[in-house]
């Protein structure tokens, strides 16, 4: 597995994260490390206005002095979140090679340094020899869950793709969080699911 958090001024930080698995015997890179090694990599730097992010360094500088109003007040709106902009991709080759990838902008209302679940390993992306999985929806529940290794699991354990699907999420639904899957099993059977908001999604089969 590969994984960058942190990461400004690069197009495509997914293309980074897999190069952190090709390259190195680390799992993940964060902030001025990790542009580093995309830069050792060769890949291009972007200016900051090419780029779509959340949250950056300029609403550090915008944080209120009561730093506990801030966190009530997009705490709230945060719980409220409706949309999500993370993209997820799950693949298996002729050989049976399942890969899962997953990208995200993060969230709206976020505190500057939030990680969310899409780099953890396990949280928003997983993949194994059985089965692989890509998430979207609250970081902080999905993290909280261990949503795509858990649902990768229920695979293992003999559940069809789908019913896994529907678990993890029903287990979202009753933590009171959204939260969408999309997963391969090893026969390449596809499963998605999701909790009620809009998650556009497409499969394809190349014989
Ligand atoms: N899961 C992402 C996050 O919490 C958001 C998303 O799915 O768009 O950072």
């Amino acid at each position: 597995a590969g994984a960058v958090i942190r990461i400004k001024n690069f197009a495509h930080p997914i293309s980074v994260a897999r190069k952190v698995l090709e390259e190195i015997p680390h799992l993940m890179l964060s902030g001025k490390g990790a542009e580093l090694f995309a830069r050792l990599m060769g890949f291009r730097e972007i200016s900051p206005n090419e780029q779509y992010a959340n949250t950056d360094d300029r609403e550090i500088e915008k944080l209120p002095e009561d730093y506990r109003e801030f966190v009530r007040k997009y705490s709230k709106l945060l719980a409220e979140q409706r949309t999500f902009s993370t993209v997820g991709a799950v693949a298996i080759d002729s050989k049976g090679h399942i890969v899962a990838g997953t990208s995200t902008g993060g969230i709206a209302h976020a505190f500057p340094g939030r990680v969310g679940d899409t780099p953890i390993i396990g949280a928003g992306t997983f993949a194994s020899r059985s089965a692989g999985a890509s998430a979207t929806g609250l970081g902080e529940g999905i993290l909280r869950v261990s949503v795509t290794r858990k649902l990768v699991e229920l695979v293992e354990g003999g559940q069809a793709v789908q019913e896994a699907c529907d678990r993890v999420v029903e287990i979202c639904s009753e933590r009171g969080f959204q939260c969408g899957v999309i997963a391969l099993d090893a026969e390449g059977n596809a499963g998605l699911s999701h909790n009620g908001f809009f998650m556009p999604t497409m499969y394809s089969r190349f014989d």
